[in-house]
Formats: C-alpha cells, sequence, structure tokens
C-alpha cells in the first residue's frame, strides 16, 4: 500500500515546482471533477527508493475574486483529509506572510504527520525566512530549492522516518 503526501501551503511558494520534480513524467491523473477539487493533481512521485502518491493543490487562477479564499481553503482541507502526510511549504526567500500562518493552522488542526519545507532556499537566500520558519511551531524546516533540486536527501531523509 502506498502512501500519499499532500503539498500544502499558499500560493506561489513552490508546490508545483516540487510535485513536478517528485512526479516526473509519472504524472496519473489530472483530476477534472467538478468542485473543490477540479484543479488538484495527483501523481506517483519518487524519491530516492520510496515511492508515494502525491498532491499537489492549485489552479487558484481561475478562481472569482471573491471566491478564492474559501475554495482555497476547502481545495487545501481535502487534500489534507486524504493524505497520510502533509508536506507543509513555505517560501524561504519571502519570509512568513499572514496567510502562511491561516494554513498552518489548518495543518497543524489536522493532526496529521506534517514535514516542514522551506523553499526557495539556494544559495543563502533563505536564511531569514528559515528561521522564522522554526516558529510555525511544526518542527524543523527542511531547506530545499525545489527548482534547483537541493535539499532532496534532506527531504527523502524526512520522508523515510515516516514510511
Ligand atoms: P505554487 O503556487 O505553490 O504551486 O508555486 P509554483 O511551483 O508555481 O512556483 C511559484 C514561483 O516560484 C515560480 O516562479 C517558480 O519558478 C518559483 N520557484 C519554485 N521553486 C523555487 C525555488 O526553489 N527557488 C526559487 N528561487 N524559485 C522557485
Ligand atoms: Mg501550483
Amino acid at each position: 500500500m502506498s502512501l500519499t503526501v499532500a503539498i500544502v501551503g499558499r500560493p506561489n511558494v513552490g508546490k508545483s515546482t516540487l510535485f513536478n520534480r517528485l512526479v516526473g513524467k509519472r504524472l496519473a491523473l489530472v483530476d477534472d471533477r467538478p468542485g473543490v477539487t477540479r484543479d488538484r493533481r495527483e501523481g506517483d512521485a519518487q524519491l530516492g527508493h520510496l515511492q508515494f502518491s502525491i498532491i499537489d493543490t492549485a489552479g487558484l487562477e481561475e478562481a472569482k475574486a471573491d471566491s478564492l479564499e474559501a475554495r482555497m481553503r476547502a481545495q487545501t482541507e481535502a487534500a489534507i483529509a486524504d493524505a497520510d502526510v502533509l508536506l507543509f511549504m513555505v517560501d524561504a526567500r519571502s519570509g512568513l506572510t499572514p496567510t502562511d500562518r491561516v494554513f498552518a493552522d489548518l495543518v497543524r488542526r489536522a493532526g496529521k504527520h506534517t514535514i516542514l519545507v522551506a523553499n526557495k532556499s539556494e544559495g543563502r537566500q533563505g536564511e531569514a525566512g528559515f528561521m522564522e520558519a522554526f516558529g510555525l511551531g511544526l518542527g524543523e524546516p527542511v531547506p530545499i530549492s525545489a527548482e534547483h533540486g537541493e535539499g532532496m536527501a534532506d527531504l527523502f531523509r524526512a520522508l523515510r522516518e515516516v514510511f
């Protein structure tokens, strides 16, 4: 039985970039059911020898402005409910925003095994955001660069503990 991992976080932190990296060409399914899960993408991911299902929460561009927050929340809650493990992603370069804290509360309330990921940590430019992320109370952040493929061994180690 394969575990399901959901990548959760506010828009623009790099969720889809990580999803694409982990799934590569193994995209299993683009979910186009109507409603809150319409834009959700699922795939078969591989990191080292670990294989798992992965959910990306995405596609908020199409939402009407007044429904954006409600829809974002509903989609994220659905993904959280379906997942065994959560990758909660923040942007280490921009630092934390109020929206990050809204998502962090959702994640915390879910009570699922959560790995805090500080993305955009290539070079040393994410150090301030990395340290700020400790304050979320979601454990030690794992610094990665989804775009440049850095930190994947650390992400592997964090996931391996759960599997
Ligand atoms: P999402 O909205 O959370 O799915 O974020 P995306 O994956 O669409 O990425 C948002 C933006 O951040 C894009 O311009 C990406 O190229 C950029 N991005 C993603 N990962 C990284 C990273 O590791 N480093 C940097 N500098 N930019 C990144
Ligand atoms: Mg996305």
